[in-house]
């Protein structure tokens, strides 16, 4: 393929220390392919890194990273190595979770009832290990402040009286917060959570752990709000988690090439329909990326967006195609064919030496999302780890 991306790892590890000196105890998200990076790329770096905690969206993501750690013969330290699933679980997957002792997410009563059926049908002598999350003011997943004595009395009563000796082992109450940078929203959230992690020990039900950080709220309050474990994605990846920048590093490097280069008269037309008008007689290059490789096409609305051809920024000029876009070469000298260009990440002037940098922040402003969104539609494209 022409579009590479490629993981700095030696950055994504300096993020990892960063992280490390505000809360030591992490459960790294590698959820969504590692953000699209890949498992199998991310969690080699990340368990060399002494990192033992894991979540992932799906069964099918925790199941992989099984296999992965039996590849790398790390299977039986005792469980050591923990993997919980963030997103929903079907009921006819738990058996694979209770099999690999792979930790769930029960964030609603049918959810929880539905998996104890499983448990008791199919299972004896096994516990099945699950993390509550509570909403604490987002109103996306989560049990509600006033279902949590309910909630307690179907926890005790199920391990009071399953005739089968299984167990629901409470690994931890955890919740999520949803505008970390609005302190006082996210003090009404946290105070939310603290009421309910009350409730369960009030009414004597066991939990390990406690866990409430993801990246924006581990990186606005440093360890204000450090519970038993921080939830750190995005941080790891080099993305900004605040409004203003952290000093994370960049991880993250998109590159291409130019494919073919013209000359483009004044007042002509470059791309689909008439928004690429040519301002000037211009050296168009024609560059091997597109939306189909993840590239936002809404980046050719700002009138702003660019790439960097031998350290210089080159335009992006009319609409995205679907595996190309067409830049303006016109004051950027000695360019051939096949010349490398970056779409996101640095790349240096071989004449002064300058360095030119585009960063996911950047690219994410130009197409009006956030950088998660930017990141993660690179998911198909072939990456390397250097
Ligand atoms: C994705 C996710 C995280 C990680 O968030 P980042 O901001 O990427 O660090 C933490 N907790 C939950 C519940 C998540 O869904």
């Amino acid at each position: 393929m022409l579009v590479n991306l490629e993981i700095n790892k030696s950055n994504l590890e300096k993020n990892l220390k960063i992280v490390r000196s505000i809360n030591k105890n992490l459960i790294c998200v590698i959820k969504d392919n590692a953000y699209g990076l890949g498992i199998e790329n991310i969690l080699p770096i990340l368990l060399e890194n002494k990192c033992d905690y894991f979540a992932v969206a799906y069964i099918e993501e925790a199941v992989k990273i099984q296999k992965l750690l039996e590849n790398l013969k790390l299977k039986n330290q005792n469980g050591k190595i923990k993997v919980m699933a963030l997103n929903y679980v079907k009921p006819e997957n738990v058996g694979d979770a209770i099999r690999n002792n792979i930790e769930l997410t029960v964030f609603n009563f049918s959810q929880l009832l539905d998996y104890l059926k499983i448990l008791d049908e199919f299972f004896e002598n096994m516990t099945l290990k699950i993390h509550i999350k509570v909403n604490s003011g987002m109103n996306r997943l989560g049990f509600d402040k006033n279902e949590i004595l309910e909630l307690v009395k179907i926890v005790k009563k199920y391990n009071l009286n399953n005739k089968s000796k299984n167990r629901l082992e409470i690994i931890s109450i955890f919740s999520h917060i949803s505008d970390a940078e609005n302190q006082a929203e996210t003090e009404k959230q946290v105070e939310k959570y603290e009421k309910i992690l009350k409730i369960f020990s009030q009414n004597n039900v066991r939990y390990k752990y406690s866990h409430l950080q993801a990246s924006p709220l581990l990186f606005k309050y440093g360890k204000k709000y450090n519970y038993d474990f921080a939830r750190i994605g995005m941080a790891l990846y080099g993305m900004e988690p605040l409004s203003t920048d952290v000093g994370l590093l960049d991880v993250i490097t998109v590159k291409s090439k130019i494919i073919n280069i013209r000359n483009v008269k004044k007042n002509d037309k470059v791309s689909y329909g008439s928004k690429g008008i040519v301002k000037h007689d211009s050296k168009i290059g024609i560059v091997a990326i597109g939306y189909a490789h993840g590239l936002q096409k809404q980046i050719e609305n700002s009138n702003k967006a660019y790439v960097l051809v031998n350290g210089q920024k080159a335009k992006i000029i009319g609409e995205i195609c679907m595996d190309m876009i067409f830049i303006d070469l016109t004051n950027i000298e000695n360019v051939k064919m096949n010349d490398e260009v970056v779409i996101i990440g640095s790349q240096e002037n071989a004449e002064n030496g300058i360095v030119e940098k585009i960063t996911l922040r950047q690219m994410a402003r130009w197409a009006k999302t956030i950088q998660d969104d930017v990141l993660t539609k690179f998911g198909g494209i072939k990456k390397t780890v250097g």
